[in-house]
């Protein structure tokens, strides 16, 4: 039996609960229990999974919870709906945080006003435009170099090679956190900023994920009064990335566009147990 939460073979049995067998791992010293449920979860994967999925194309938890009674025939709360979302989001996204991507030549900056519980916000975000990638997110009160220094930063730190250019609007923020992160090697990476919509042929890119993302914040006003809204953008970077099929590529992901190669079958399901192995074989390692 190989440990559920780092993978070792080191395992023995340690008695039963509820009938079911659990086992120690000798490595993590953790035990886990013989069944088809992520770590210390009651429900199985596939509900959780299922949740997750419904979540990020813009259902209502409300719904979720009547979808989940009415096909599996069992009840779950609201806020176990949203708890998995919350801990799933943030794990999967500080997994996928790890992982580099092969981006394109050009990129695409931009920022949007969107209204979270009746409150205007700034969401930031770098596009790659050849595999759609999503390079880095951001949200912030106002528009500040602050801002523009954290997104190029998480930028910089997810690609294997920089783009040779960035394609921005006029906001004077973009220009100091590009000249941080992407402005030495000789001036390899260029910022164009302000060149108008017709010298920018990918607008429409930038444009139809904006709407996708205000869809989604739009289903469910009013409804989600439990919102934590950076984890649920940190869950939908890692569905918009990871897990939703595009058709402008083929049907392939961002990810796997930018050579990121997981295999992803059972898509929410496979990617929390990569996320959950990753993460424990880190702490092991640090004990
Ligand atoms: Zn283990």
């Amino acid at each position: 039996m190989n440990c559920k939460n780092c993978g070792s073979t080191k395992t023995i049995k340690k008695g039963k609960v509820n009938g079911q067998q659990r086992y120690l791992c000798k490595d993590c010293c953790k035990t886990f229990i013989d069944n088809d449920n992520f770590t210390n979860m009651r429900n199985k994967k596939h509900i959780i999974a299922f949740a997750m999925d419904l979540y990020f194309e813009g259902m209502s938890v409300r719904k979720i919870e009547r979808q989940i009674q009415y096909l599996f025939k069992i009840k779950v709360s609201p806020v176990s709906i949203y708890k998995w979302i919350t801990k799933y989001s943030t794990l999967t996204k500080q997994y996928t945080d790890t992982l580099k991507a092969d981006l394109g030549e050009k990129w695409h900056v931009d920022e949007t006003v969107i209204k979270i519980k009746g409150k205007q916000k700034w969401f930031w975000e770098i596009i790659d435009e050849k595999t759609r990638f999503m390079v880095a997110e951001h949200l912030s009160k106002s528009r500040t170099i602050k801002d523009s220094k954290i997104l190029f930063k998480d930028a910089r730190n997810r690609c294997i090679k920089k783009p040779r250019i960035v394609y921005a609007d006029g906001c004077f923020a973009y220009r100091k956190g590009f000249n941080l992160y992407f402005g030495d090697c000789g001036r390899y990476s260029k910022l164009i900023q302000n060149v108008g919509i017709n010298a920018r042929p990918h607008q429409n890119m930038i444009e139809r994920l904006h709407g996708t993302l205000k869809d989604m914040i739009r289903a469910r006003r009013g409804m989600d009064q439990m919102d934590k809204t950076e984890v649920m953008l940190d869950g939908w970077f890692v569905y918009y990335n990871f897990l939703r099929p595009h058709s402008s590529l083929g049907g392939k992901t961002p990810a796997e566009a930018a050579g990121i190669k997981l295999n992803l079958e059972n898509r929410w399901e496979s990617l929390i147990d990569l996320a959950t192995k990753w993460k424990n074989i880190k702490s092991r390692n640090f004990n």
